[in-house]
């Protein structure tokens, strides 16, 4: 029976398409001469065989070990179908047989091999779309599902017989390669300068080079949007470009030519480097040794720093004598990313003395991703290019919910079954054009993804823009509060379900009181929350206005501790205020008029960071605290006092910093301290809550623990302890993230709904 010859069918789910996985079945099955046909399905891969049940069991085997690199198999099952005659072996046309949907790649940089063919391959010479089975765009240019030449933006093109040829071969490393092509029959790069168009990929590169090197401006179409360069060794270009975008004070990141030339500007670790050279190719936060041109991080001590991952990034960094341009995204101020050739022409003409276009059409936008690496592990700051939509596995079922996320920095994100799938990173929704990127991508996941939605949850904040959408979608409409959705969102990468003890560390995010939360310490499962303990309020005067003037809230908090006192003290920020503004705040407090109080520890960090003078004012979102992070001394290990009662006070902590100013302690050595006493307020807190529940496992999320120093400090502590710690890896931390814990937390209330029915 064993042996008899019967007809199969294997099915496999995962990241199985784009990745040249259909060759690779192709490839084993002809090794291995058995017949039958592979297809892509909008599922995954379907493969059909004659064979006896060994062989089939060997051949399973044999897919999982030899798997293409950039493929991630999750299931393979198989069964016993119809008896069918197969002669010989083929690749069958895709089909969509259901609304069950497989992973979709993201982006992958261009690999070596191509680089290779690049110089010596006749129809590809110097070829700057070169690609593929391994390597090139995915996500950024996929309509639909399954994955195909005629669901993406490279319909237009009709492969040359040299292409197509190779399309064919299975013996091609272009084989199914659906963006392949060439100089005869792929897209272009046409450069706009001063009215003159220029064609040809030699002439291009050498009139940008003489551009850049000359201090010009270019703004460049990237893999999932437009970017905008110039030499980040010349101090006018920078700047230049500085005041052509409006960017005031937020640091640039920077494109180097080769890895030998990072190391000469910045340390870099063996998991910083790995992350660098990743096919994902994020922009990486690094410690900077040596200057380029100031204006490129304006005074921080973190520089962010990415590699070439398209063609023409490594034709143009090689032909450059500088070891690096900045690389920015192509947008004025909060608005997305351009990704229009017309749009570009227009919005970006001021800002630019070129414009290089080509005429393949960017269908899902991305920006470059960051990463930050803390205590050895690759930590993102912002998800987008390379990462997306790499699906996050649940335990629980989420199938057809859509999460809205927060509205400052947004991210939605969709249910399907065991999966959430977030978006890339949409940005601040007020933003009018960020608002119609964020709709037009939640059709287009609705669409791709074949979601079907019976329920929308957003956060508590009613004028949260994602919550107003939410309430008019019509579907049944869940809100959860904010940080429970974050530490619910890091309980999900972990697959934590059990009870854990939550802090989430941030901004704002609206709390069940009516009041502005952002230093919780929780109980909580995914369904629930108890609030145990956090930061004490404090009245943000002004309310919004204090996120661009951080002294205010430093007036807050001395005017809490030593009420009109404080105008004696010598407080260093209060000399550029004048006596009459900060009485009129100090009024306002009294009167308690635009004082909406808080407890985040965003606005403590910023209290600090203006009480030092560091940061008064500051020109983009969480300045304050960076800045603060930027000057730590690394040898100071001691702390300052804090009050533990009902909630935590920091009247000691600001006593002994003014002591340590007046006594002409160094800045740094002060930041120190005060980050090791927010380190230690953690641990202490949390010990407190882990003694009275017995709870060992400790989640910790929120924006604020994008501060390195903060997050390692803290996860050593909570660690010497005894304490098992979990904090965010493969999603941000910040607002970014947050719409993953809400999917959670709507999909277990539904799931008990259930349940009690
Ligand atoms: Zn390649
Ligand atoms: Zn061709
Ligand atoms: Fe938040």
């Amino acid at each position: 029976m064993q042996n008899r010859e019967l007809t199969y069918r294997i099915h496999i789910k995962g990241l199985v398409q784009g990745v040249g996985f259909r060759p690779f079945v192709y490839r084993l099955a002809s090794i291995n001469k058995l017949c039958g046909t592979v297809e892509n399905r909008n599922d995954g891969v379907t493969i059909e065989l004659n064979c006896t049940l060994p062989v089939l069991q060997s051949f399973i085997h044999e897919i999982k070990s030899k798997a293409p690199p950039a493929s991630k198999i999750e299931t393979v099952e198989y069964e016993n179908v119809t008896e069918k005659k197969f002669d010989g072996f083929s690749i069958i046309k895709s089909t969509s047989v259901s609304d069950n949907i497989t992973d979709v790649s993201p982006d992958i940089a261009v690999c070596s091999d191509c680089l290779e063919d690049m110089k010596f391959q006749e129809h590809r010479i110097g070829y700057p779309f070169i690609n593929c089975t391994n390597c090139g765009p995915r996500f950024t240019i996929i309509r639909d599902l399954p994955y195909d030449r005629d669901k993406t933006t490279m319909d237009v093109f009709e492969m040359c017989p040299v292409c197509k040829a190779e399309y064919k071969d299975i013996l091609n490393r272009r084989f199914h390669a659906q963006p392949v092509a060439c100089n005869i029959c792929g897209p272009e790069y046409t450069l706009h300068e001063k009215g003159e168009i220029v064609k040809g990929t030699t002439e291009i590169i050498s009139r940008l080079t003489d551009l850049i090197e000359s201090g010009g401006i270019a703004a460049i179409k990237g893999m999932g949007g437009f970017f905008i360069a110039c030499d980040a060794m010349n101090e006018i270009a920078v700047s230049r470009l500085r005041k052509a975008k409006k960017r005031e004070g937020k640091p640039f990141a920077v494109m180097f030519g080769k890895i030998e030339n990072v190391k000469k500007f910045a340390l870099l670790s063996d998991a910083e480097e790995k992350s660098l050279t990743s096919f994902r190719r994020p922009v990486v936060l690094l410690e900077q040794i040596n200057q380029l041109a100031p204006s490129v991080t304006m005074g921080l001590s973190t520089l962010g720093v990415m590699l070439p991952y398209m063609p023409l990034h490594y034709l143009l960094m090689e032909k450059l004598k500088t070891p690096a341009i900045v690389l920015t995204s192509g947008n004025l101020s909060d608005e997305p990313i351009v990704i229009d050739d017309e749009k570009a022409l227009s919005i970006l003409s001021p800002v630019a003395d070129v414009i290089l276009t080509y005429n393949r059409h960017i269908y899902n936008r991305t920006d470059d991703s960051v990463v930050r690496i803390i205590n050895s592990k690759e930590r993102l700051i912002r998800r987008s290019r390379g990462y997306v939509p790499a699906p996050v596995i649940t335990k629980i079922n989420t199938e057809g919910i859509i999460a809205t996320g927060a509205e400052l920095t947004n991210c939605f994100a969709i249910g399907r079954g065991y999966k959430v799938l977030l978006s890339q990173h949409i940005g601040d929704l007020k933003n009018m054009e960020t608002y119609e990127f964020f709709t037009e991508s939640l059709d287009r996941f609705r669409k791709i993804f074949r979601l079907e939605p019976r329920l929308i949850v957003s956060d508590l904040h009613p004028d949260y823009l994602s919550t107003r959408y939410a309430k008019a979608s019509g579907l049944q409409h869940l809100q959860v509060q904010h940080h429970h959705a974050h530490i619910v969102s890091c309980m999900a990468e972990h697959g934590l379900e059990d009870t854990v003890i939550g802090v989430a560390m941030d901004g704002t995010g609206l709390g069940e009181d009516g009041h502005i939360w952002g230093s919780e310490f929780m109980l909580c499962d995914i369904e629930n929350y108890e609030r145990i303990n956090h930061f004490e309020y404090v009245p943000l005067p002004g309310g919004d206005k204090v996120t661009h003037e951080p002294w205010r809230t430093a007036v807050s908090y001395l005017y809490k501790y030593y009420g009109n006192d404080f105008f004696k003290m010598n407080i260093p920020f209060l000399k550029n205020i004048p006596d009459k503004v900060v009485a009129l705040i100090c009024s306002a407090l009294d009167a308690r008029i635009n004082t909406p109080l808080s407890s985040g520890a965003g606005r403590l960090f910023d209290a600090v960071a203006a009480l030092l003078n560091i940061c008064p004012v500051s020109s983009f979102h969480a300045e304050a605290p960076m800045r603060l992070e930027s000057i730590v001394d690394r040898n100071t290990t001691d702390a300052y006092p804090f009050e533990k009662a009902e909630t935590i006070g920091f009247k000691p902590t600001f006593s002994s910093i003014i002591n340590d100013m007046t006594n002409g302690i160094a800045v740094p050595v002060i930041s120190a301290r005060f980050h090791n006493t927010i380190a230690e307020v953690i641990a202490d807190v949390v010990s407190d809550i882990s003694a009275k529940s017995g709870i060992r496992n400790v989640v910790l999320s929120g924006g604020t623990f994008q501060n390195r120093y903060l997050l390692e400090k803290t996860e050593v502590i909570l660690r010497e302890k005894g304490l098992t710690v979990f904090s965010h890896e493969r999603i941000p931390s910040n607002d970014g993230g947050l719409a993953l814990g809400q999917i959670m937390i709507a999909a277990q209330r539904m799931k008990i709904q259930r349940k009690k029915l």
